[in-house]
């Protein structure tokens, strides 16, 4: 860490751009020095409320993604899949597009187009994108591919008025302020690195740090307290915690008589949730429930931490609906250091923003590999980076996606998406355009500078679907790359950003760190200045205050009665991997340490040689006769791959961790057959995170495989051996 330092380039330079970090969610503030206009060199920015000078090594070495010989500078085209691309130039590109299009719509109609998108695409990208969906009448939009758990329709939306997608009731810079943060399946620490400071900051300061999750993840490591439970019952442990904090009475009963409405509700579904009960569902112990809910109730302000860019897709509804309880019941909401604080969220409504434009049809949430299953051959898919890091399916949506009669990539670098495309357009890197970048780690809108200039073949997003729109004749067009007018549009139609402007935005007119959101008058963009502020952001730091209403709407909480509303849930949650088949769940990790242009830069090993691996436990390894570095091989109905055994005992006994994630290009999966292991989720539900799955030695005999560890499951429950985790401290 470096606060306070000033930092300046000792290499020869002309001039200094503040810029923002887009290679993660957390959005640090960069100071980047050129010469000539190259860039030579990069530093965290001082004066940036989240970084305050530190940069983690992707944001230094970014600028050598500018030079990296994987991006991609000439946009690539090919008749058939089983053709080797030809480098072509633009025109000739965008005419191979359009027509194919074209010949596409005159068979099918547009419905045969789709426009596939990721939360994690640039907002250049999304918001283009999605205007054009709209106005072609697009068979899907990029925002239908969004997980869906979080939005408008759950019960998360029906209990505050907000949607899961909006809610970071406090953001980062102000859980110094907590006194309890408990961290519920998600993995920050491993995910979103910069986030993590501060919760690392608060725990120095005296904080209590829990973790509910089925592994030993980096955050449960860092933590004061973890609940290792079993795979699938994280949400049933949640609940007997909020049955032991009611039963109890610990709860705040002014904020709970002033701001909600429906406790009964709320305590007739936690009824039959016998904690003894659970505590022998989850493989934890009674007495570590009890420790866990005695923690929960004696800290407040209490704030939950969860659905990080990697957890979220998984995450249900109807979870963090009992975390929010949570937070609810202890009165922890509107106050400094308290709150929900989903990570990954956004201002923008695209839904909206496609309707607004003329789009007349319903868009419900879509699932990329069932939509793939059931689309007819020859239809056209549209997408940025890399769309199959997120599919799910197996083999049968890539089949299909081999039959489409166009696939059209938008990317900086090459990906596994590749082999399915036509067409590679070479996009921009984010140091090379101007944009806008909704911090989805820390409600904040920035403006990111263009602080280099790109080789001459790439182009932004605006600028390509801008050109496709008008030689497809499209009324409305698209911004030809003013991304700045662009941007300045969209914000000031959003209710919730309306007051935003690219000029209030820019880092060099205005303190670095842009806008917290909702920013809706005049005052939001000034530095807070209330009691509550220890930062020097601008904005409201404090979603729900107790005097102000939420942005766009005439109450604190926007629900019909202008209170919370608890919600009972009923749903049944079961541990995964307890039929005779499949004893194991098998779940993925997400990779934090690559980017579409470098690939795996910070891994101990080098990037295109395959090593992908697969974590189990010892006792597990050794009911199954693997030792470390043997070949595992993991198998369901739909498939199989091998790989290394990784021992840990991080994990319970039954559960795999993949922990690089499934792409075999990007970071370098080449080993793994495509993801052929795991199941579609049902139309608008998370993804499952674990599938049940069965593992043995390569070559063994899976049948003895499977009855050693039915004996080691159904014996000792005992969990993983733990490792060191900081004492709680006792209870005041
Ligand atoms: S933490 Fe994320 S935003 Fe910050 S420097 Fe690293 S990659 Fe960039």
């Amino acid at each position: 860490m470096t606060f306070g330092k000033r930092q300046e380039t000792v290499r020869p330079s002309d001039g200094m751009h503040r810029t923002i970090c887009g290679n993660c969610p957390a959005g640090c503030g960069l100071k980047v020095f050129v010469l000539n206009g190259r860039v030579v060199d990069i530093f965290g920015d001082e004066d940036h409320p989240v970084n305050k000078g530190s940069v983690c090594p992707k944001g230094l070495l970014a600028c050598l993604a500018l030079t990296a010989p994987r991006h991609l500078t000439q946009p690539r085209i090919r008749d058939r899949l089983q053709e080797d691309f030809r480098t072509v130039d633009w025109s000739e590109a965008l005419e191979f597009v359009t027509g194919r299009l074209s010949l596409v719509m005159s068979q099918a109609g547009p419905e045969a187009v789709h426009v596939i998108g990721a939360e994690s695409d640039p907002f250049e990208y999304l918001s283009a994108a999605t205007l054009f969906a709209a106005r072609l009448g697009a068979g899907s939009a990029p925002f239908q591919f969004f997980p869906p758990a979080l939005g408008d329709a759950g019960r998360l939306h029906r209990m505050l008025g907000v949607s899961g997608a909006r809610l970071q009731m406090n953001p980062p810079r102000d859980w110094a302020a907590s006194r309890g943060i408990l961290i519920y399946r998600s993995d920050p620490a491993a995910a979103a690195p910069m986030t993590f400071g501060p919760v690392l900051d608060a725990r120095d300061r005296g904080t209590w740090v829990g973790v509910i999750d089925s592994r030993r993840t980096i955050s449960a490591a860092r933590a004061n307290q973890a609940l290792v439970v079993a795979p699938g019952t994280e949400s049933l442990a949640l609940k007997a915690l909020l049955r032991l904090m009611v039963d109890r009475g610990a709860i705040n009963p002014d904020f709970v008589s002033e701001w909600t409405t429906d406790l009964d509700g709320l305590r007739r579904s936690l009824a039959g949730v016998e904690p003894g009960a659970v505590a022998a569902a989850c493989r934890v112990t009674p007495a570590a429930l009890e420790s866990m809910a005695r923690q929960l109730a004696s800290r407040r302000p209490l704030q939950v931490v969860a659905a990080d860019t990697a957890s979220r897709a998984y995450l249900a509804d109807d979870e963090l609906c009992l975390a929010a309880s949570l937070v609810a019941l202890t009165g922890s909401i509107g106050v400094p250091g308290g709150g929900l604080n989903l990570l990954a969220v956004s201002p923008f409504n695209w839904a909206r923003t496609a309707s607004a434009a003329g789009d007349r049809q319903p868009r419900p949430p879509l699932d990329l590999g069932r939509l793939l299953i059931s689309a007819s051959p020859g239809q056209a898919f549209m997408a940025y980076g890399n769309p199959l890091a997120h599919l799910r399916g197996g083999q049968a949506p890539r089949d299909a996606l081999a039959r489409a009669g166009l696939v059209v990539r938008l990317a900086c670098g090459p990906g596994a998406f590749d082999d399915f495309a036509h067409v590679v357009l070479p996009m921009t890197w984010w140091l090379e355009s101007d944009g806008l970048l909704a911090t989805s780690n820390g409600r904040m809108l920035q403006w990111q500078r263009r602080v280099a200039t790109p080789p001459p073949g790439c182009r932004n997003p605006l600028a390509v679907w801008a050109e496709i729109s008008a030689r497809l004749r499209l009324e409305g067009g698209s911004a030809a790359g003013d991304a700045a007018g662009w941007a300045d549009d969209l914000l000031g139609a959003d209710p919730l950003t309306t007051a935003a402007s690219v000029t209030a935005l820019d880092p060099e007119a205005n303190p670095p760190g842009g806008l917290l959101w909702p920013c809706t008058q005049a005052q939001d963009l000034t530095l807070e200045n209330s009691r509550f502020v220890r930062g020097n952001s601008r904005g409201r730091h404090i979603l729900f205050l107790p005097w102000s209403s939420f942005g766009g709407s005439d109450k604190r909480f926007p629900t019909p009665g202008g209170r919370i509303v608890f919600q009972p849930v009923e749903a049944p949650f079961a541990p995964v991997g307890t039929d005779a088949d499949h004893p194991l769940a098998l779940t993925i990790g997400a990779v934090v340490d690559a980017t579409t242009v470098f690939g795996p830069h910070l891994s101990n090993h080098p990037p295109h040689r395959p090593r992908p691996l697969v974590r189990i436990h010892p006792r597990t390894a050794r009911a199954i006769g693997v030792s470390a570095g043997d070949r595992l091989t993991v198998a369901n109905a739909r498939g199989a791959f091998s790989a290394p055994a990784q021992i840990a005992d991080e994990l319970p006994e039954g559960l795999l961790f993949c922990p690089e994630g499934l792409d075999h290009r990007v970071p370098d999966f080449h080993g793994l057959p495509p993801a052929a292991l795991f199941a579609l989720p049902a139309p608008g539900q998370p993804l499952a995170a674990y599938t049940p799955v069965t593992a043995y030695a390569e070559g063994s005999d899976p049948g003895r495989a499977r009855r050693a560890l039915a004996r080691l499951l159904a014996g000792d429950r005992q969990g993983p051996t733990p490792f060191p985790l900081r004492p709680p401290e006792d209870l005041p």
